[in-house]
């Protein structure tokens, strides 16, 4: 739990308030609306909080994939 927060800054913050004002979309699903920015590269694999590297996501794709990194 205290990996997947580390490293949800300031800066992501602002980051993804300007993806989901671009995309309101959930961009996995294509279903719910997009609540969260999604980390494309996990900042536990050295992605960053720059917008190339955040893509909106509802809350139940990004934190199912993100707490515990890849599936398979
Ligand atoms: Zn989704």
């Amino acid at each position: 739990m205290s990996a997947s927060r580390r490293g949800y800054t300031s800066e992501y913050r602002r980051n993804r308030a300007v993806v989901l004002a671009d995309a309101p979309a959930c961009t996995l699903c294509r279903r719910r609306p997009a609540t969260t920015a999604d980390h494309i590269v996990p900042l536990s694999k050295g992605g960053t909080n720059q917008l190339s590297n955040l893509r909106p996501a509802c809350g139940p794709c990004n934190y199912g994939r993100g707490n515990r990194g890849y599936h398979r």
